[in-house]
């Protein structure tokens, strides 16, 4: 099976390329020619099968040039102790046919960690294969979660090197001590003066510059990237809506052959894409529920065809959310335009120079017939945060809470088909905004780790153990710089002359 790209479907390279190149290089992202196909057997098969043994099954339809025994050795590292608790991607009863899957087991507290566990094994195979020995240098834009996946991915992976740019004012303080004080010889963060946006297009115009590429081959380095854009990163993230239908379905809750929906709290439209990847596979699926917070672009655009990123952006308490360039959307377009890379070229042109572009009626159809979508303020999260802990008992964390909280408008108005409600991160990942939806505001603590104690002890939910054991810690990484410095700093963190 080979892969190309949204910009120019005349390329066709293997899973390897694209997953060592990040990007291609006329600046389209690289999708799968054709989606393959599973049946019902296959998904029936999948239910007695652990975590690691489902990826397995699923994995090698898009990664063909990978070995069985590659394939093996690398599901068998990512998906392993790292992950605390009995399953990487448990799913939870929340109430009637409501449930909950919940992505963020892994050492960084949130879902990121399920495909960048695995991103930098697919990765050091796929440089063997079509890098010939160069070292991969990972540049990362981050609205905070993944730039900690990443970094603890990619940390003294050999033959990599991981650079890592975030919003200086656009992360919560537990994720701006995560990254500043990360481990690991390769490994260098950064901060930017601007917001998530600013931080992607600095790395982008980075990536495809021609001249800092040519510094980096003389220094026998050459880019590759762990944000959503690579496919190495959305491919295993198609592994956990099978591994929730497959749970599902042990669990007697639903039939195999029965539609279900997914509600997924969405930034970058990268977890919901790997939703679309499966439903396309044959995971009988009925509808996508895509949820955005008050960065409400993704909602118009699903509702009525138009993107317009032209917007006021607004900072809110699920950050990762808080983004207006989905990128990954581009790769929906091109396979709904029948992988049409003119038509592609010609809608992110118009996105560019104007700022907006429109689908037209008939895919705006298409795309209804799959995907609902809806949004909600900061204070409709946090109500949907403490109602959700009333009733049942069950800590959200301020990303999933939007996703309950449009759910909950979408099932009243009239669905009630069982669904899973994708959980992001763990709560403990933003204490103080949970803790004062579950207190109404009144509680005690002033510092992020003695929210973190007080939240444990109101609610008896244990804080993961990567989040507590931050306390203390002395940052290792204080600079910020601005985003026409970005060159600069890229080549300081990489030890090599401008
Ligand atoms: C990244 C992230 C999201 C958004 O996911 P996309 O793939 O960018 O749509 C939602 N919630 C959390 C906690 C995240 O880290």
């Amino acid at each position: 099976m080979n892969y190309t790209s949204t910009r120019d479907n005349s390329l066709s390279v293997s899973a390897s390329f694209a997953i060592a190149n990040g990007i291609s290089a006329e600046g389209g992202l690289f999708v799968p020619e054709e989606i393959p196909q599973v049946d019902a057997a296959f998904i029936a098969g999948l239910a007695p099968l652990g975590y690691a043994e489902r990826a397995r099954k699923i994995l090698p339809l898009f990664l063909t040039d990978y070995t069985a025994e590659e394939l093996f050795a690398y599901t068998e590292a990512a998906y392993g102790s790292q992950f605390e608790g009995p399953a990487p991607a448990p799913v939870k009863n929340l109430h009637d046919n409501v449930n909950m899957l919940e992505l963020w087991h892994g050492p960084t507290c949130a879902f990121k960690d399920m495909a960048l566990q695995l991103l930098p094994h697919l990765l050091t195979g796929a440089a063997k294969r079509v890098l010939g020995g160069k070292e991969s240098v990972i540049l990362v834009a981050t609205s905070g979660d993944t730039g900690k996946a990443a970094l603890e991915g990619f940390k003294d992976v050999n033959g990599t090197r991981i650079l890592v740019f975030f919003p200086d004012q656009g992360v919560s303080p537990m994720q701006k001590l995560q990254m500043t004080t990360q481990e690991g010889e390769n490994v260098g963060v950064c901060a930017i003066e601007g917001n998530f946006d600013d931080a992607q297009n600095g790395v982008k115009a980075i990536f495809t510059d021609a001249a800092v590429k040519a510094k980096l081959a003389e220094n026998n380095m050459c880019f590759s990237s762990a944000n959503s854009i690579n496919w190495g990163r959305l491919v295993p993230q198609i592994v956990y809506y099978f591994s929730a239908y497959a749970d599902l379905l042990a669990a007697g809750q639903i039939e195999n052959g029965d539609k279900i929906n997914f509600c997924v709290p969405t930034g970058n439209f990268g977890n919901i894409l790997a939703g679309w990847y499966a439903k396309q596979m044959g995971l009988p699926v009925n509808k996508l529920i895509c949820a955005s917070n008050e960065n409400d672009v993704l909602t118009e655009f699903l509702t009525t065809g138009r993107y317009n990123r032209c917007r006021t952006f607004h900072t809110t308490v699920s950050p990762s959310m808080d983004i207006l360039i989905s990128s990954n959307l581009e790769r929906l377009i091109f396979h709904l335009l029948g992988n049409n890379s003119d038509e592609t070229n010609r809608l992110f042109a118009a996105l560019k120079e104007n700022g907006e572009y429109t689908v037209s009626p008939a895919l705006l159809q298409e795309i209804k017939a799959t995907f609902a979508a809806g949004c909600c303020n900061d204070d409709a999260t946090k109500a949907a945060i403490a109602d959700t802990y009333k009733k049942y008992g069950y800590l959200c964390d301020t990303h999933t809470g939007v996703a309950v909280r449009v759910y909950e408008a979408y099932r009243a108005a009239g669905d009630d088909t069982a669904t899973v409600v994708v959980s992001t991160a763990s709560p403990y990942k933003f204490s103080k905004a949970v803790l004062g939806a579950v207190t109404d505001g009144k509680f005690t603590a002033e510092n992020e780790f003695d929210m973190v104690s007080e939240l444990e002890a109101i609610t008896g939910l244990p804080a993961p153990a990567p989040l507590k054991g931050l306390k203390g810690k002395t940052p290792r990484f204080t600079g910020v710089c601005a985003k026409a410095q970005m060159e600069a700093e890229v080549y300081k963190l990489l030890r090599i002359g401008e």
